[in-house]
């Protein structure tokens, strides 16, 4: 455990090029809104908003998906749904325990919102958020200024319909993957789904200690049966279900399948990493910084099952 810590500190040392945080929405569907973010790691450039967030309006207010990584962001996204809408933000979900998700929660809490997540999003929180906000102080500054952890206000198991000015917004958690507490958000009638850490395209995705490839997988399955049109990805760009197959399912099932059969012919680590080849993959952006980190998670992982 020791080690795939300290292999999850070095994975978070690496920091792309810096630029100036733009939080432009895209209108994906009729009153539905994605900010999709920076793809490569967290910097002071990008504010710690290396991941898309989005929103949903309705003629009874409107729903936040993720509330971004500080205070600052939070303000920012608020005031970029301003320029669409004047309804007011009445709930704001949480999809995982990851800082960009729900390190945003005061600046919603301060205009109002209840703030909802999935039940084991709340474990991931109280064990990483300490660190996590630490992380962003170190990084941010006076940019992390009156970033604080608030809790959601309440908690779903499986499933909840948020029902508002007519709209059927389904949170949904399948078996978490990326983090312990990832769910989703499906909009049934526009068949789109905000698949939060689920889906990472165009970047490759990242396997953290805390991530199960075996879960993640699992989750996939689930969400596959949605039949969604439209993907607004935790990561990368908004995406058809089979761009989210290739580049998310397809690379874990990569990894899974050879850590699984390297610990069954009791390969050591390095060993199993030499002879992964993970090249199929090296158009995604962030691989060469990520695939070694990725490669002995998986191993880890599948050692202890
Ligand atoms: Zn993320």
């Amino acid at each position: 455990m020791w080690k795939r810590w300290m292999m999850f500190v070095c994975g978070l040392a690496f920091a792309g090029a810096a630029h100036a945080l733009t939080l432009t929405p895209q209108e994906v569907a009729p009153g539905i809104y994605a900010f999709i973010g920076d793809m490569g790691m967290r910097t002071a450039g990008n504010e710690g908003m290396n991941a898309n967030s989005g929103f949903i309006v309705t003629g009874a207010g409107v729903v936040v998906v993720d509330s971004g990584p500080t205070w600052n962001v939070a303000k920012e996204i608020h005031q970029a749904i301003q320029k669409v809408t004047r309804q007011p933000v009445k709930y704001v979900i949480n999809t995982g325990g990851q800082d960009h998700r729900w390190l945003g929660n005061g600046y919603f809490k301060s205009i109002g919102a209840e703030i909802i997540a999935a039940r084991p999003a709340l474990a991931d929180m109280q064990a990483r958020g300490g660190m996590q906000l630490a992380e962003l102080r170190k990084l941010l500054r006076k940019k992390a200024a009156g970033t604080k952890t608030v809790f959601p206000d309440r908690y779903f198991d499986r499933e909840e319909t948020l029902t508002l000015g007519g709209e059927d917004i389904r949170l949904l958690y399948f078996h978490g993957g990326h983090t312990p507490g990832d769910s989703v958000v499906w909009l049934h009638k526009a068949g789109v789904l905000f698949a939060g850490d689920l889906v990472f395209v165009d970047r490759i995705l990242g396997m953290q200690p805390f991530s199960s490839s075996r879960d993640w997988l699992a989750s996939f399955g689930d969400m596959e049966q949605l039949g969604p049109k439209t993907i607004i990805p935790g990561h990368g760009h908004v995406c058809d279900l089979a761009k989210a197959q290739r580049e998310t399912r397809d690379y874990l099932l990569l990894l899974r399948t050879h850590m699984k059969q390297a610990v069954e012919q009791g390969q050591d680590i390095q060993s199993a990493i030499n002879s992964l080849d993970q090249s199929a993959f090296k158009g995604l952006l962030n691989y060469d910084a990520l695939k070694g980190f990725n490669a002995s998670n998986t191993y880890l992982e599948v050692e202890q099952e």
